[in-house]
């Protein structure tokens, strides 16, 4: 952590380093504003401290996950379901699971890069079939922004001009992979659309950094910068502005409040030494991801809202989503003996199955996409999922070895992402009873799938295994019932929670205006998932850093103008 003068004034407090804070940062910094950024976990450089080289076999536990790193002990994320000190609730019946990252640059250390523009439909969702809410802005009104984070940022994809997944500005994208081309053979004879995947990876030099030369690591943080994390493309270059104060260790406690009913700063604590300090700013901007930033304003409580900053409108913690998720996976014969060939390429896929169907033909509303896996990934603990799964498969010794290598690479996996329309009794809330280890009350959780999002997901694993049939393949688990929500994740689990702070025109049903900026505090802004009015049938986080660019900006022409 920097240290900083008690007096010193900063023109903005930005709270969390990720995808949303790490854009505001940048932008405002670039701008000419005086930033300090809080962050709750620690410093993090991917280029010196990412694990992208290492081989399972330099470690004794060869790659298997641990408490703070359940996606693998090389992952490039620190965080994790649990954070030992720093528990959440749930109320009784709910099923809800929080991912949480604990350093600098926070999720989009390890994220999937897969970076898709929400359409013009998914702006103005209630308008098209009259559930959920429409967003008070449009595609229009976004797409400047996503173009200025498509030129920053670096993305690869094709052109398509398809109507609701609109184009980018694209480097050129990795051929597809040998199951990938079956994956698509299949898709394509049962009517799918299939198109090159769009992933935040660069295939040329791009703003001074090295194409990707596809390893296949990207979850471990990239040591060539050639893939999108906050921490390797966003905070450097705001450091070298030098008007960068950067708090790391620093958990927010709440905003705080001046006379003038307006935010002049942030309290927190210092996780090291556990003492209280506060940071003062003229501008507080929360990106400390969705839940996290409803959390912190619930807890900054003052006599002018005693329900929590800025929400007057009782709906912080409301309309919460999370994007719905199934798997299926299976055995393909016809890729068992594979002989030895290239299957290089990112860490993702190469291939995207975007929404083909018309919901008025269908049980449910909104759609959901495919992502495909599969291939011959790097061997290391958990490899190949149990090979008792394979017909024949198991045994002992040199039988078993020689099934290892003749099945290695014929696994094929289909993962559903939809949309979530958002309802009453999905939301978060102040636990009454429960405080983490700082003293802060802890969120509770309360979660709700409709009809909607279990017939989405029923059709989702329909689908996945007529695929899986039209290779020719065996899927490996039974179809699940009704009574088990059809193989619906939990809420959460898809690690794509959106709202709590959401966006409109009117102050009595929202929280922040269409420039994030809070109704009831003029110099109060959110920047990470929390205005989200919906989900969408995309991944959010392209969404987010446009928002966040775009806000920043709303924020640096009204310094200029004297009006913050
Ligand atoms: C395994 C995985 C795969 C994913 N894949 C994709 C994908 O392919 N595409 C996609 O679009 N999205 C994906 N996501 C989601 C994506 O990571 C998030 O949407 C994105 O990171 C959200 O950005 P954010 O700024 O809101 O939050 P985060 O990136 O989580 O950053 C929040 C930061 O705030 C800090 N913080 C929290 N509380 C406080 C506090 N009180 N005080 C100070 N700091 C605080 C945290 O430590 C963290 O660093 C994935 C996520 C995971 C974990
Ligand atoms: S696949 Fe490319 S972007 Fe991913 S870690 Fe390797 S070099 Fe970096």
């Amino acid at each position: 952590m920097q240290s900083q003068s008690r007096s010193t004034v900063y023109d903005v407090c930005i709270v969390g380093s990720g995808a949303g804070g790490g854009m505001a940062a940048y932008a405002l910094t670039k701008a000419g504003a005086r930033v300090a950024l809080l962050e709750a976990g620690q410093m993090w450089d991917p280029l010196k401290d990412g694990a992208m080289l290492k081989w399972p076999y330099d470690s004794p536990r060869r790659g298997a996950s641990t408490r703070e790193r359940p996606f693998g002990e090389f992952d490039g994320c620190i965080g994790g379901w649990q954070i030992d000190g720093e528990p959440y609730t749930t109320a009784p019946g709910t099923q809800f699971n929080w991912w949480r990252a604990r350093m600098l640059g926070g999720r989009t250390n390890h994220w999937g890069r897969i970076s898709l523009r929400f359409g013009p439909y998914d702006f103005q969702r209630k308008s098209r079939d009259g559930l959920g809410d429409d967003w008070p802005i449009t595609y229009d009104d976004v797409k400047p922004w996503y173009d200025e984070v498509d030129k920053l940022v670096g993305i690869f994809g094709s052109v398509e001009g398809l109507p609701n997944e609109p184009d980018g500005i694209f480097h050129e994208p990795p051929v597809p992979r040998c199951y990938e081309r079956l994956a698509s053979n299949a898709a394509k004879k049962l009517g799918l659309t299939v198109i090159p995947s769009r992933l935040s990876i660069i295939t040329k030099p791009h703003n001074g950094r090295a194409p990707c030369h596809y390893c296949g690591q990207c979850n471990r943080g990239c040591m060539t910068n050639s893939n999108f994390s906050s921490t390797g493309v966003l905070i450097p270059p705001a450091q070298k502005t030098g008007r960068l104060t950067l708090m790391t260790n620093a958990m927010a406690r709440e905003v705080t409040l001046g006379r003038d009913g307006r935010a002049n700063g942030v309290s927190y604590i210092d996780t090291r030494t556990r003492r209280d300090a506060h940071v003062q700013a003229r501008i507080v901007v929360l990106a400390a991801s969705a839940c996290e930033t409803a959390r912190i304003l619930l807890n900054s409580k003052s006599s002018t809202f005693p329900n929590g900053l800025a929400n007057s409108s009782g709906t912080v913690g409301k309309y919460l989503t999370d994007t719905t998720g199934t798997d299926v996976s299976g055995f393909i014969p016809k890729m068992m003996d594979m002989p030895p060939h290239n299957e290089d390429g990112v860490g993702g896929m190469h291939i995207y199955m975007p929404w083909w169907l018309d919901n008025k033909k269908l049980d449910f509303p909104r759609g959901y996409h495919i992502e495909t896996w599969g291939g011959r990934g790097m061997p290391s603990a958990g490899f190949m999922g149990g090979i008792h799964r394979y017909p024949k498969g198991g045994g002992y010794g040199a039988s078993l070895k020689d099934d290892y290598r003749r099945y290695y690479g014929s696994t094929i996996g289909f993962s559903g992402r939809g949309e979530m329309i958002p309802n009453d009794g999905s939301y978060c809330e102040i636990d009454p009873s429960v405080v983490d280890q700082y003293g802060i009350p802890v969120l509770r959780f309360h979660w709700r799938w409709a009809d909607h999002e279990y017939l989405q997901v029923k059709h989702m694993q329909e689908t996945f295994r007529a695929m899986i049939a039209e290779m020719g393949g065996q899927v490996f688990s039974p179809m699940p019932t009704r009574e088990q929500g059809y193989g619906i994740a939990n809420g959460g689990a898809i690690i794509h929670e959106l709202g709590g702070a959401r966006m409109g025109n009117d102050p009595k049903t929202s929280v922040v205006n269409a420039n994030c900026q809070a109704h009831d505090v003029k110099n109060l802004f959110v920047t990470d998932g929390a205005p989200f009015v919906s989900q969408a049938d995309k991944n959010p986080t392209w969404t987010i850093l446009a928002l966040s660019m775009r806000t920043s900006d709303y924020i640096a022409q009204m310094r200029k103008a004297g009006s913050l």
